[in-house]
């Protein structure tokens, strides 16, 4: 399986697909081109294909395989016991739900930072054999140049984030599918012999509302009537836009909640192959079982325009602003613990005025966004200590200054005469901002705020809050449904490998869409972001429905993102791999 591994991980990062870019539907073709080469998938070629990111202008896809297995096709059949670390009890109570498929997901994200960083070794970034030989000390942190020449670390753009892992995930899928078609092929044999005798089965009709999934009716060929219960499933899922703005994965809650559907998958296990680093003794590896939240706040402040010498007449709305943001910048007294666990405080990452141009006089207005990470903070509980601090830099200055939250602004545009034309207008070249010329989602947020303010003529001092995309929930597996089963895997992950299982990952990820607890939906967030519809959104109710505890597990890695980005070889190629293996089992 090494050489399969490398010579995955060699053709996918030659594809060099850089995040936000085309190019990240080279990766797709060649991963379903992979898939399609497999006689699995030639045997049912409906099970894998490439699903369309609704609304992306870039046309990428989400990468998707099903592998239906039997549950008892896997080493437990040599009489061995499973080597999975668990009790016989413990296994049983890892299957309980019958009729549903127990399914297990590989998730990932084929595109990858784009590679400035390596200065003249850029033209090898994205060559597996030959990068190395374009490293140096120059480019690398003393740790990297050690790990270079050891020789036992594989370099270059995205072998770490993630394709490593993505690799080791398609070589296992690999792997079931051709187990379970040799497995078909003999009870294939069988069930011939057994029609001569008998009547065929009925065939369970299936049907599919969704078309990028096309029913390929051959239910019974694998789990025929009272097998149901022991067959599982091995899904695995790749999507763009990770390291932007997640497009890939909030585009393809459907794409599950269609699998599940039609195939009764029971999303048992997912499994993000995300790399992970390890503590100083370089032998426990950091996991975690939670991603952590993100919000953007965005703050923008209208003061009273006047010329410089008029000032006591006037109201600065750059005062008000770095007031507030002295007032949360780092502030220690928001951040949240878990455990050991400690989240980051508010940091702002943009503060300035919106005057074009210089004159003598105070600008009108001034705005800002601040990145805010949560563990259990709602945005309702983030908007109202941003309220409480505001107001309460309100009190210190002389003029009146009213406060609006986006959606109060918005309210009072809707009553107010030519609002229709208004915001046709609004939401065409608000497109056009964000498609044609490229800005951001926060400039486009302020744009709106300033375009409707404009469009009330409200002249008045005043202050409106709102968010940003993007948003991250934070997630917990443990707080997903089936809590004890998810207990299970965390004892057998950490019988098979020397793991450290933290709660929150702190980069912000993609699995912050595998689910939300049920009860935990709040509009508040949707209701204050000017941006949230089409442009921007994801299905809440489907996160409610869908509850998939995950683990952020995968290769042993380094330095992401910068020139020394490298993945442990041994990690990559056999450890990784082989524990997945067991964990497969331990969830089927
Ligand atoms: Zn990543």
């Amino acid at each position: 399986m090494e050489k399969q591994i490398t010579d995955i991980l060699r053709n996918l990062m030659a594809c060099a697909s850089v995040t936000n870019t085309e190019k990240e539907i080279a990766a797709e073709t060649w991963m379903l081109d992979f898939f399609r080469k497999q006689p699995y998938f030639q045997t049912y070629p409906e099970r894998c294909g490439l699903f369309p990111i609704p609304g992306d202008p870039l046309h990428r896809n989400t990468v998707w395989a099903l592998v239906k297995c039997d549950g008892s096709d896997n080493e437990e059949q040599d009489g061995k016991a499973p080597e999975n670390g668990l009790t016989a009890e413990e296994d049983i109570n890892a299957i309980q739900t019958a009729g549903q498929r127990p399914t297990v997901i590989f998730m990932g994200h084929h595109d990858v930072v784009p590679a400035d960083v390596y200065g003249d070794a850029a033209p090898w970034a994205f060559d597996l054999d030959n990068i190395a030989a374009h490293l140096n000390k120059e480019n690398l942190s003393a740790e990297a140049y050690t790990d270079l020449l050891s020789g036992e670390w594989l370099f270059g753009r995205g072998c770490c984030d993630m394709l490593g892992g993505t690799a080791v995930q398609m070589a296992l899928l690999a792997e079931q599918a051709e187990k379970v078609l040799q497995k078909t092929d003999k009870s294939k044999k069988t069930q011939n012999e057994k029609n001569m005798m008998a009547d065929k089965p009925v065939k369970t009709l299936l049907s599919n509302p969704d078309e990028a999934i096309v029913d390929d009716g051959d239910e019974e060929e694998l789990c025929g009537p009272g097998k149901a219960d022991t067959c599982s499933a091995l899904l695995f899922l790749s999507v763009p836009d990770e390291e932007s703005f997640s497009a890939g994965m909030r585009g393809s809650l459907s794409l599950l909640e269609g699998l599940k559907e039609k195939y009764n998958l029971d999303y048992r296990l997912a499994i993000c192959a995300e790399p992970n680093q390890r503590l100083a003794d370089g032998k426990t590896q950091v996991v975690y079982s939670g991603s952590i939240g993100k919000l953007l706040p965005v703050v923008l402040v209208q003061g009273k325009l006047v010329q410089v010498g008029s000032y006591r007449e006037g109201l600065n709305p750059l005062g008000i602003l770095s007031r507030v943001v002295a007032a949360t910048e780092g502030d220690e007294t928001f951040t949240e613990r878990y455990g050991e666990e400690v989240s980051v405080p508010p940091v702002w990452m943009y503060v300035r005025d919106l005057k074009e141009g210089y004159d003598f006089s105070l600008p009108k207005r001034a705005a800002g966004y601040c990145n805010v990470l949560t563990f259990q903070k709602t945005p309702a509980q983030v908007m109202a200590y941003f309220l409480g601090k505001i107001k309460g830099v309100l009190e210190e200055v002389s003029h009146p200054v009213t406060v609006m939250t986006w959606v109060t602004l918005w309210q009072q545009a809707k009553q107010h005469s030519g609002f229709e034309k208004f915001w046709q207008e609004t939401e065409r070249k608000k497109r056009e901002l964000l498609q044609e010329e490229h800005k951001t989602f926060p400039e486009v947020t302020l744009w709106l705020m300033q375009r409707t303010l404009d469009f009330l003529n409200f002249d008045q001092p005043a202050v409106v809050f709102g968010f940003a995309p993007p948003y991250y929930p934070a997630v917990r597996s443990e707080e997903m449904k089936d809590a004890a089963r998810f207990a299970v895997y965390k004892k057998a992950l950490s019988a098979l490998q020397e793991v450290e299982i933290k709660t929150y990952f702190p980069g912000v990820s993609d699995c912050s869409y595998c689910g939300i607890p049920e009860g935990t939906q709040n509009p508040v967030y949707q209701v204050n972001t000017p941006l949230w519809g089409k442009e921007y959104h994801f299905a809440v109710d489907a996160l409610a429905r869908l509850q998939i505890p995950f683990f952020l597990f995968g290769p042993w890695g380094r330095d992401l993102h910068q020139a020394g980005e490298r993945v442990n070889r041994y990690s990559l190629t056999e450890e990784y791999p082989a524990v997945l293996r067991k964990l497969l089992h331990c969830v089927w």
